[in-house]
């Protein structure tokens, strides 16, 4: 019995809530593809200890399975507090800087020395998701005196959000570079950027990765409007983007999120890169055991309009069920991709030969009822290229002698990753894969497979599409 392959992609951040082995296991079986490791709150000796307890679960289940190392980035935020504070409105509540010491019942230490000169009275300062709203009263010294005007729980390593304000930190901090030796170290699949404001944040991330040997994706997180504003040259320069819409909808007009998820997404399939929606998509499960109907909407909107991958936070590192709500993605996920898209995907640009040639051969896909795609790829060019077409009912079986290549993949809308090593020549090749397919029950007597594969022959290179009844 074969089941068809779910196109969407479900990304869950791992935590307290999911970081047994036994959990883990439980959530690639109801249909996880990448594990989120967010170093805004991941130790180093929980990175080294997670990542080959789940590359093991993975191989063991012989499942593909990506791992994304999320930097915290330029990203203001509170120090460690010894407990948490109650903060109620009209409290009066200290940021501080440079090790500056407060007398004041409520006060925090903030990583970001340059708030004292960027921030001024009658300013408002977003913490904790934009949950707690205070206002700006006075600065002395190193002091930032601020009142509570919407009351709320401090806890630690909070973030701070200043809607407009140009924070003066560097792309990657220190932390960050830390974070991402120890991600090479243990072979992560994507490395994200996070409050990605340039093209050049992207090209340092993947020099970072380089001096570490690491061939890891970068993941260009958009959380801001200065990044909307230049979205699509960024989206040139990387290879994936994520619309980061916790720290999105509290930097720009909450009513223009919509708008400008909607403007990413397209702009990520028509340019051809991955494509992320995150944050909040069913944000109710942390607690409850059901989805509201307003988030399955929300499921299901981005998967009607074809992003690549959906993504779980707090639901899967601090919620109640995780599990579940991995069921619940893949049942949205799958009912909707059969339900139709927004087509988005047409306007892909099509611009060298061989993304000409992937889409001829998802056009032959699409005028059978029933057929699979065998891509045959090295680095994951072309199996990039034909998902960026989104095929309509055929799955892509990405099949690759590359380990490094099966991983980036895992991200891919409608691809299956599998490893294989290349036979002597591309005829061969073309053999075994067929032969894979058949043995783990993906293919059947009688169906249509489109091979793209790229050959060699003497000393030509040349793509080719084939079409191979079984
Ligand atoms: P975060 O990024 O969870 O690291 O903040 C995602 C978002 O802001 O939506
Ligand atoms: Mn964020």
């Amino acid at each position: 019995m074969t089941t068809t392959l779910r196109k969407t992609k479900i990304i869950c951040t791992l935590g307290p809530a999911t970081e047994s082995p036994e959990r883990l296991r439980e959530m690639i079986l109801a249909g996880a593809n990448i594990f989120r490791l967010n170093m805004s709150h991941a130790q180093h000796d929980w990175v080294r200890k997670i990542v080959p307890t789940i590359r093991a679960i993975a191989a063991e289940l012989d499942m593909p399975v990506g791992i994304l190392l999320d930097t915290q980035g330029p990203a203001v935020r509170t120090g460690d507090l010894p407990t948490k504070l109650p903060l109620k409105i009209g409290d009066i509540m200290e940021f501080t800087v440079r090790g500056a010491r407060s007398e004041e019942l409520y006060s925090v230490n903030v990583n970001y020395d340059g708030l004292i000169d960027d921030i001024h009275e009658g300013d408002t300062v977003l913490v904790d998701n934009g949950v707690i709203h205070l206002k700006v009263l006075s600065k002395l010294n190193n002091r930032i005196r601020c009142e509570v005007l919407t009351p709320g729980e401090l806890g630690s390593r909070r973030h701070i959000n200043l809607p407009g304000v140009k924070v003066n930190l560097p792309p990657l901090t220190e932390k960050d570079l830390a974070d991402i030796a120890v991600g090479a170290e243990v072979g992560i699949d994507f490395a994200a950027l996070s409050f990605c404001r340039e093209p050049s944040d992207v090209v340092e991330m993947r020099r970072v990765l380089a001096e570490h040997g690491s061939q890891a994706r970068v993941i260009a997180k958009i959380e801001d409007q200065s990044a909307v504003k230049i979205i699509d040259d960024i989206i040139r320069e990387t290879d994936a983007v994520m619309i980061a819409r916790g720290d999105l909808g509290i930097e720009c007009p909450m009513e223009e999120l919509p708008i400008i998820q909607r403007k990413i997404l397209k702009s990520a399939l028509k340019i051809g890169r991955q494509v992320i929606v995150a944050t909040h998509m069913l944000e109710s499960m942390i607690e409850n055991p059901v989805p509201t109907r307003a988030e399955v909407t929300d499921v299901a909107n981005a998967v009607f309009e074809q992003a690549d991958a959906i993504m779980l936070s707090g639901e899967t590192t601090v919620g109640k069920y995780p599990v579940e709500c991995v069921k619940v993605l893949d049942k949205i996920a799958r009912r909707i991709e059969r339900s139709g898209s927004a087509h988005f995907a047409e306007q892909t640009s099509l611009i060298n030969p061989r993304q000409k040639t992937a889409h001829s051969g998802v056009v032959l896909a699409n005028s059978f009822a029933k057929a699979s795609l065998a891509v045959l790829t090295r680095h994951g060019h072309m199996a990039d290229y034909t998902s960026h077409i989104r095929p309509e009912h055929a799955t892509i079986y990405a099949i690759t002698p590359s380990t490094v290549t099966a991983g980036h993949l895992t991200l891919n809308w409608g691809t299956l990753p599998l490893v294989m090593p290349f036979g002597n020549t591309p005829e061969e090749s073309v053999k075994k894969a067929e032969q894979l397919l058949i043995s783990r029950g993906l293919l059947r007597k009688g169906e249509q497979l489109i091979v793209m594969s790229d050959m060699i022959e003497g000393e030509e290179k040349f793509d080719s599409i084939q079409l191979r009844t079984i």
